[in-house]
């Protein structure tokens, strides 16, 4: 279980990806924007 940060709206949810992260996209539940599964590492450079 990771957690991840939706780039539109900044609310956090638990997902539960199979296999790779890299290129998995998820659906924010709160605002309903998908995007794509990243590092903690890649978020912290990105922001
Ligand atoms: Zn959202």
């Amino acid at each position: 279980m990771i957690v991840v940060t939706c780039p539109k709206c900044k609310q956090t949810m638990k997902t539960q990806p199979k296999g790779e992260l890299q290129g998995k996209k998820k659906r924010c539940v709160y605002c309903g924007r998908s995007f794509q599964l990243i590092t903690k590492k890649e978020i912290r450079i990105s922001s």
